[in-house]
């Protein structure tokens, strides 16, 4: 490996990691609990069998790093969908995460559907 592939990695690192776009960023967390109102069956945990399923809210963090509270915003994570280390690529996908209340089973659930249907909805306006 040369220092330069070295820098060309990082450099994608830091594209994935660095921000989201603005329209992802705009996320709120009352739209996000509308589009999953929608689907006939509740969110049902598949460890527990617990019916609330908890969409988790994106911290607020002060200067120093440390969690000062939780905003409006959903709480939102770079998923990695491939990894390709042999040369160097690979892609995330922005995902909510859904936790269950009672036994704290994780989930992700990816954006993508969400947008789709907020774009929609928009148009229609
Ligand atoms: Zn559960």
């Amino acid at each position: 490996m040369s220092p330069n592939d070295d820098h060309s990695s990082k450099e994608a690192e830091e594209k994935v990691t660095s921000s989201f776009p603005q329209e992802i960023m705009e996320i709120r967390g009352d739209e996000v609990t509308e589009f999953f109102s929608q689907f006939e069956n509740d969110a049902v945990c598949p460890l527990c069998g617990h019916d609330e399923m908890e969409l988790m809210a994106a911290p607020e963090y002060e200067e120093d790093g440390k969690v000062e509270g939780f905003s409006d915003r959903p709480a939102i994570s770079a998923i990695t969908i491939d990894e390709r280390p042999d040369i160097k690529r690979g892609m995330k996908s922005p995902a909510f995460s859904l936790s269950c209340t009672r036994c704290g089973y994780f989930s992700y659930v990816l954006v993508g559907k969400f947008l789709a249907w907020k774009r929609k909805n928009e148009a229609k306006k």
